[in-house]
This record gives C-alpha cells, sequence and structure tokens, in this order.
C-alpha cells in the first residue's frame, strides 16, 4: 500500500505525505536559498536566503494541497468517495475508489484544481504588486515567487496527458462528444506517455549540459507522469473488464471454515497444510466471528500452538471486513486495494448473516488474467 506519513484531516479528507516529497522539499528550498532568491535580492544573508527556501517551499506545498483539496472536495460533492490525499513530487493521488461515471463529472472534477491554482496565482500576483519593493523587499520576493509556482503548477497540470488534469479535461471532453471512453482514455495517456519521453530526454540533455538541478527536475517529473499515465490506463482497463460483474461472480465457494473452539496446532495441522490457503473464515456456533490467516498463526509461539484457540489467535472481523454477494467487482477491488484492508487481501462473502463465499484479490486478478488473455489486441 502507499507508504507515507499522516498528517492531518481536511474537509473530511485524509492528508498524507508521501516519503518522496521530503526529497522535493529539500530541493526546493535548496535551489531557492541558494540561486533563485540571491539572485533576485542580492545583499541579504545565507541565513535569510535559507528562511526564504523553506518558508517558499512550505507555502508552495500548501498551494499544491489547495489544488488537490479543490478536485477531491468537488469529487465528494458530486458523489464520489475519496477518503486521502497523499502527497508526492508535483501534486497529489487522491486514493481513487471508483471512476466517475460521465464525461461532464469527471470534467468537473478534473478543472477544479486548475481553477484553484488559477485563483491562487492571482492572488499572489495581486499582493506582490500591491507591495513596495523599498519597504519589503523580501516579502514581495517570496509572493513574486508563490504566484510564478502556482501558475507554473497550473500550466504543468493543464499538459494533456492523462492522468494529468489537461489530461482528464482533453479526456472527459472527447468522452461527452464520442461517447467512447476507451478510446478517449486511450489517446489522452498516449499523449502522456509521449509528453513523458520528451521531459525525460530534455532533463537528460539539460544534465549533460551542465545544468544538473534544473535536468533532475525534468527527468523526476517526466518519471512521475509516464508512471501516472500508464496506472492511469490499467486502471481504467480493470473497470472495463470488471463492469457488470458482482462479487458473486467472482468469489469462491463453498468456503472451508474453521471452528474457533478448535487448537492452532490442529488448525495448522487439518486445514493450512491440508488445503493450502493463506487463510479461513472462522466460526463461533455456526456464525462467522474472524478470519485466521497465517500471519496469525506466525504471531503465536509454536509452543503455545496446541494451547491456543483459533478463535483467539484469528483476526476479529467487523461488518467492514465482510462483503455483500451483491457488492460490485470494482468496489470490491477498491476496497481490497484501500487500506482498511491490507492485513488480509480476503474478504469472506456474506448474504443475511451467513456465509456464503470468499473472495480474495487472487480471483480477482485471475479474472483479469483470462479476460486479458481472451481480448483480442485493440487498434
Ligand atoms: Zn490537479
Amino acid at each position: 500500500m502507499a507508504k507515507g506519513i499522516k498528517l492531518f484531516k481536511l474537509l473530511g479528507i485524509q492528508i498524507s505525505l508521501d516519503y518522496t516529497w521530503f526529497i522535493v522539499l529539500v530541493l526546493f528550498s535548496w535551489s531557492l536559498a541558494y540561486g533563485y532568491f540571491p539572485m533576485k535580492n542580492p545583499g541579504f544573508g545565507t541565513g535569510t536566503y535559507l528562511a526564504m527556501g523553506i518558508i517558499s517551499a512550505l507555502l508552495l506545498f500548501a498551494c499544491v494541497l489547495a489544488h488537490e483539496l479543490s478536485h477531491s472536495y468537488t469529487a465528494n460533492r458530486l458523489g464520489m468517495d475519496i477518503h486521502e490525499i497523499t502527497l508526492f513530487i508535483f501534486g497529489g493521488v487522491a486514493r481513487l475508489t471508483k471512476e466517475p461515471e460521465d464525461g461532464a463529472t469527471e470534467l468537473k472534477i478534473a478543472i477544479a484544481g486548475p481553477i484553484a491554482s488559477l485563483v491562487l496565482a492571482a492572488l499572489f500576483y495581486g499582493a506582490s504588486r500591491a507591495i513596495d519593493p523599498e519597504t519589503y523587499p523580501l516579502l514581495k520576493s517570496v509572493l513574486s515567487y508563490l504566484a510564478f509556482i502556482n501558475f507554473m503548477l497550473l500550466a504543468f497540470n493543464m499538459i494533456p496527458g492523462f492522468p494529468l488534469d489537461g489530461g482528464r479535461v482533453f479526456r472527459a471532453i472527447w468522452w461527452m462528444k464520442t461517447g467512447d471512453i476507451d478510446r478517449a482514455t486511450k489517446i489522452a495517456s498516449t499523449i502522456g506517455k509521449g509528453f513523458a519521453v520528451f521531459l525525460i530526454a530534455m532533463g537528460l540533455i539539460q544534465i549533460f549540459m551542465g545544468n544538473f538541478v534544473g535536468g533532475l527536475w525534468f527527468v523526476f517529473i517526466g518519471v512521475f507522469v509516464q508512471q501516472a499515465a500508464e496506472g492511469g490506463y490499467q486502471q481504467v482497463v480493470i473497470k472495463k473488464a470488471l463492469e457488470g460483474l458482482k462479487v458473486k461472480d467472482l468469489m469462491s465457494k463453498p468456503v472451508i471454515t474453521i471452528k474457533s473452539s478448535m487448537s492452532l496446532a490442529d488448525a495448522v495441522e487439518e486445514f493450512f497444510f491440508k488445503f493450502h490457503h493463506a487463510a479461513f473464515p472462522v466460526m463461533t456456533d455456526g456464525r462467522l466471528t474472524g478470519l485466521l490467516t497465517l500471519t496469525n498463526v506466525r504471531g503465536v509461539k509454536k509452543d503455545d500452538w496446541p494451547t491456543t484457540p483459533v478463535g483467539e489467535a484469528a483476526h476479529k472481523l467487523d461488518l467492514e471486513d465482510t462483503m455483500s454477494p451483491e457488492d460490485n467487482a470494482m468496489d470490491a477491488l477498491a476496497k481490497m486495494m484501500s487500506g482498511q484492508a491490507d492485513n488480509l487481501g480476503k474478504f469472506p462473502v456474506v448474504a443475511s448473516g451467513e456465509l456464503v463465499g470468499i473472495i480474495s484479490r487472487r480471483d480477482i486478478l485471475h479474472l483479469l488474467e483470462f479476460k486479458g488473455g481472451l481480448k483480442k489486441p485493440s487498434t
């Protein structure tokens, strides 16, 4: 799952930082403190430039956050379900639980972020113009830098390559016009990949010409765009493959269950060794009460296996940890991929209190492989 640090909640959305973000913070602060600000405002001390660099980098972070929140807040108002934003190098990735249902919705969500950046750019620009350069030269410099960087964020995000905002806007409009989301996505993500290659090539040229930091930026951003374009496309393909399918179409049944009163030693002997599953639902008096995974078993010392009942070692189940046979396969996959389920990867399927099957990430991946194998190469 996404590695990162949870920061705080805003508008009901959890904000997290990816570790790569710290590299960017240092790079930004450093290049501002040793390059940009000394050039713009000569004659101050290193400490002053360093403070300006760090403050500007942190404010930039707030601006990126505002951009991402604008997307997510709009999405949630339009009925999507975004609980978490992870901030990466040049923006964020909202934990996407589903794709927009139609072009118009996608267009509104996609354009919300760039609008936020545009507003911020205008605000910082206005503020920097209002400040007297004689009295507050440094403040003016920071503000005009922020105006510039918000404008850059806007320009970068509006590149028409999926899944950048510009690519989403492009895709949404194409989608609205033709009704063909597949083709729209394919074209938009191909443009995105092409642009990524261009950025990486530009970066390498810069590095060879001696502009190491500037070139490294281009390469970074290029790799980021490339990965995003690939991932964004795959997500659409997966969604397509799972369309119309329900959990009951994919789940395994019947389910082999273990009684909670059985000892761990017997469970290992009679179930794990025999059936080679990574997890088994645990029943107490005919009711589903838990899930015993290999990790649970390993969590107990081997000497204690004969005396530890399964019910004690097993992962206790909440309603959140189960699925209904009528749930959409795509929602099921999203739930499996979301952090809530990383301890299991398997979900018991329950209908009116009865255990009717079990579904795992592997069941879904199998189906995707199978469908992928049947599909003719598309043109
Ligand atoms: Zn955006």
